[in-house]
């Protein structure tokens, strides 16, 4: 498992993720802790965007504590995501306050361009989006689902307890299954969302539901999706993906029926694809200009190793 994770790591984005996150050892002490290491980093969110300096034409969402600081941080307010495991210093990070400007040399920039345009390294993308998915939770759960009353951080960011009635409320990840469904004979099917920009198809995709199996919701999606029944599901990988707050769950399913009916008004088209008509649009050479998502995407890794590429 792990193998496969960091063989998927340079290409596909989020996945490059290496900080010891030391889960057991969290308490009350543990953010004072990180704040007192020399060489701790933080990530500083602004209006859903990241702060990033440009060197030498990469994207660097590090910062220095005291420049948190100077940028109005409210260091006691940060998340630790976890420690290097070279060295051992923290990495952190803190929403700024809203309405703020940005400083001059810094620049807030998407995490979605930032992965789709290639400008970080892989750990840090991987950073980035283990921190944008806890700082939005975190901006989710300020009152309590219960009882409405205010809650407080705790734990280093892992934790919200309600002021009022004392409820724990921990981070949440929704299961999305995202499915590359094939008729046995190598042709696959994709299909194309309104948003999706001109000539851009993709894998079928769906939360899973409560009290169901991810296989189940594979089948149930694409029945829904396209009329297809499937039969055979295996799991292949697996990808955060924090808008808001995922986890995308890779699978391949063998389809027991070929005739697509459209039942979902989410989509605007769907279709079997040949295997060399996907391989043209993996390579950027379809003759109509046909494509697939960009290698950061889970759903480009699950075509490409369905070609075996
Ligand atoms: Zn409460």
């Amino acid at each position: 498992m792990s193998a496969l994770l960091t063989q998927a790591a340079p290409a596909m984005g989020f996945c490059g993720n290496r900080l010891v996150r030391s889960g057991e050892e969290r308490s009350e002490e543990t953010l004072a802790l990180a704040l007192r290491h020399a060489d701790a980093r933080i990530f500083l969110s602004l209006g859903g965007q990241w702060l990033c300096r440009t060197v030498e034409g990469r994207a660097d969402p590090a910062f220095a504590l005291f420049e948190a600081q100077a940028l109005g941080g409210a260091l006691e307010e940060a998340v630790l995501l976890g420690w290097r495991r070279e060295d051992g210093a923290p990495r952190l990070a803190l929403a700024l306050p809203e309405g703020m400007e940005a400083p001059g040399e810094a620049e807030p920039l998407d995490l979605r361009t930032l992965a789709m345009e290639a400008r970080l390294d892989a750990e840090a993308q991987g950073e980035l989006a283990q921190g944008q998915h806890l700082l939005t939770w975190h901006r989710r759960t300020r009152f309590c689902g219960l009882c409405g009353g205010r809650t407080v951080s705790e734990i280093a960011g892992y934790r919200r307890r309600c002021t009022a009635c004392g409820q724990m409320h921990f981070p949440r990840t929704d299961p999305v299954a995202i499915m590359l469904i094939h008729d046995g004979e190598g042709n696959g099917l994709l299909g194309r969302q309104h948003h999706f920009k001109p000539g851009m198809w993709s894998c079928l995709a769906g939360f899973v539901e409560p009290g169901e199996t991810i296989e189940d919701a594979v089948r149930r999606e694409t029945q829904e999706e396209a009329g297809i029944m499937v039969g055979e599901v295996a799991y292949e990988a697996s990808q955060p993906w924090p808008f808001p707050g995922s986890l995308m769950i890779g699978c391949r399913g063998r389809a027991l029926t070929s005739d697509i009916t459209m039942q979902d008004a989410e989509l605007e088209g769907c279709r079997w694809f040949t295997r060399a008509e996907m391989q043209a649009m993996l390579e950027g050479r379809h003759a109509d200009g046909l494509s697939l998502p960009s290698n950061y995407a889970i759903a480009h890794q699950l075509v490409r190793r369905f070609l075996g590429g």
